[in-house]
């Protein structure tokens, strides 16, 4: 598999995923089954942890601010 193609598919060439949001290599080898995985998106792909938690924040406050909308 050429260099190009594993930049490709998200995958470093230390045979790691790497971040879908910021593209840093994170600890999960490729084939490391999803079960196995913290900081996935299912549907979306691997996160680093800094990524997963500004984007779940981020999730969360807007889902909070829907429920304010709701109530007031
Ligand atoms: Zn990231």
């Amino acid at each position: 598999m050429s260099k190009d193609q594993n930049e490709f598919l998200g995958i470093s060439e230390n045979g790691k995923d790497t971040c879908i949001s910021c593209e840093v290599e994170t600890k999960y080898a490729f084939d490391t089954s999803i079960e196995y995985r913290t900081h996935y998106v299912e549907g979306a792909g691997q996160l680093c942890e800094k990524c997963y938690n500004d984007i779940t924040g981020k999730l969360q406050q807007s889902l909070a601010n829907l429920s304010d909308d709701e109530t007031s």
